[in-house]
């Protein structure tokens, strides 16, 4: 199991087993995301620790840049 995410944005995630849509791990412990696309068309994310904890990084490093601030669990807005 992945230590690299903090535990602030591991418990922003619900978490199970599935396939990461950004690297195509199978079997491993994933976070859901969210849902994306039109209504009748949505498909939900879901992505593994390792890739989540790159997605939430360049989420804080934009946040920083933007002078606004970093809260986890927002890889996908609702
Ligand atoms: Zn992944």
């Amino acid at each position: 199991m992945s230590t690299s995410l903090s535990e602030a944005v591991r418990s922003a995630y619900q978490w199970s087993t599935g396939s990461c849509f950004r690297c195509g791990a199978e079997g491993v412990e994933v976070a859901e995301l969210g849902p994306i696309g039109p209504a009748e068309q949505e498909i939900v994310l879901f992505a593994c620790a390792d890739c989540l904890a790159t997605l939430e990084a360049d989420r804080e490093t934009a946040a920083r840049r933007a002078g606004v601030p970093y809260i986890p669990g927002g890889v996908i807005p609702r």
